[in-house]
């Protein structure tokens, strides 16, 4: 049986949550949530969300309902995990996260998922805190029958709000990673940040160069589009060995990055030689890793 996780992004609709340069809590939750949904079902997980658009959960415009809607959602589906997320303010800085007491068979997950956040806006106090009824006792904390957790990722009104902004697309893998050593699952590959596909294997020059000219001549009679593509995967081989790159076209679109790993797959298979079928390999996973981009961002 899959774990069944609820994540919570705070706040929606009528409620934008902390407010501050004209950034909105509910925004990065929702943002960071969604990231979240997608790695955690990678990796394996059954996901359940309270809210996937800007609206309150119930479409309730008012605070008590609103987070009573949150907790009767993840209760009827009986999950096993409930992780609020949320940004906080007050002017202070770091990741703090809270827990039922001590945080009971979920203690060291909420330590893993801190651990993680922490390394972006570092920690707050004494980051793991008593969020039930004999701290601050949240509603989503005391009122949800899973385990649960609030994650607060950094403060909004402080310089924590530029680390968050340059960092948004960190938060989800931290978080997810923490989830799969918990569960002990593997970590689902993620390349939100990473234009590049991981680093070779050791590219042959000749067998580059070769490749490099066989996508200059594709451009000769290609279509615009298609121009582009064969220009990016051109350009991830030349970065491979830090040769110069002289024109950079640009992202290509998913239909002409297609239609030059097609491209590139057919030129593999005539190959004879490993080394320039490894080079082949390393272009056409460029333009793989282009589209696998387009589904997270
Ligand atoms: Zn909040």
């Amino acid at each position: 049986m899959p774990k069944r996780i609820c994540i919570d992004p705070g706040h929606g609709g009528y409620d934008p949550g902390a407010v501050a340069k004209g950034v909105r809590e509910k925004d990065i939750t929702l943002k960071i949530g969604l990231q979240l949904r997608d790695l955690l079902r990678k990796a394996g997980f059954e996901v359940l969300m309270t809210r996937e658009a800007d609206v309150s959960p119930g479409g309730y415009p008012q605070v008590a309902a609103d987070l009573r809607e949150r907790c009767r959602i993840a209760n009827t589906k009986q999950v096993d995990v409930f992780l609020s997320l949320h940004v906080n303010a007050g002017g202070g800085r770091g990741a703090e996260i809270y827990v039922y007491g001590q945080g009971g068979p979920i203690a060291s997950l909420a330590k893993g998922v801190i651990t993680g956040v922490s390394t972006i806006c570092g920690t707050h106090g004494q980051a793991v805190r008593d969020g039930g009824p004999n701290g601050t006792g949240f509603a989503v904390i005391c009122n949800t029958e899973a385990d649960a957790m609030l994650l607060e990722i950094g403060f909004i009104d402080s310089d924590d709000l530029q680390k968050i902004q340059a960092n948004l697309d960190k938060f989800a893998p931290l978080i997810c990673r923490a989830f799969c050593e918990f569960y002990k699952l593997k970590v689902p590959d993620d390349r939100a940040d990473d234009q590049e596909p991981p680093v070779p294997q050791m590219l042959d020059r000749q067998a580059v160069d070769l490749v490099i000219a066989q996508l200059g001549a594709l451009t000769k009679t290609g279509t615009d589009e298609v121009l582009v593509a064969c220009n990016y995967a051109a350009n991830s081989l030349r970065r491979a060995l830090s040769l110069p790159i002289t024109q950079n076209k640009g992202i290509p679109t998913p239909r002409a990055a297609d239609r030059v790993i097609d491209v590139l797959g057919a030129l593999w298979m005539c190959a004879e030689d490993e080394d320039i079928q490894d080079a082949y390999h390393y272009a056409a996973d460029a333009l793989r890793a282009v589209q696998s981009q387009r589904f997270i961002g």
